[in-house]
């Protein structure tokens, strides 16, 4: 990459990590990013779950998530912009861009900061 330094919403490695139920992004800026999946699914940025056109959308009325919909069942990569998950709920709409997990950076630390010692679901980040 000529000039400019590197692009900050390129990823350089994309980790899941199960055991720990997150998910870990290395950029090609140096930064090390990391996402619970509860975090990730309260973020879903699917029309159902966020609304769209002035619509809420169903994540707006509820206030807890059952652990199926924040396991992970399976992820795969959209082209090199966007990852999908597939949450063990069977929901799979959720497009996430590399350039909303990278601009979620710092929400994402704050709940993992939030959740560190706490088991369980905790509500809405
Ligand atoms: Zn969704």
């Amino acid at each position: 990459m000529a000039g400019g330094g590197a692009d900050p919403t390129e990823p350089v490695d994309i980790r899941y990590d199960n055991a720990r139920a997150r998910l870990e992004i290395d950029w090609a800026d140096g930064a090390t990013t990391a996402y619970r999946y509860e975090f990730l699914r309260w973020k879903c940025p699917c029309a159902e779950c966020a609304g769209e056109m002035g619509m809420p959308g169903r994540m707006q009325f509820v206030d807890a998530l059952t652990p199926d919909q924040f396991r992970l069942s399976s992820i795969e990569g959209v082209g090199n912009y966007a990852v999908r998950p597939t949450w063990a709920d069977g929901h799979d709409t959720g497009l996430y861009t590399l350039r909303t997990l990278r601009g979620l950076s710092e929400a994402g630390a704050i709940d993992i900061a939030a959740a560190a010692g706490i088991d369980g679901p905790r509500g809405r980040p």
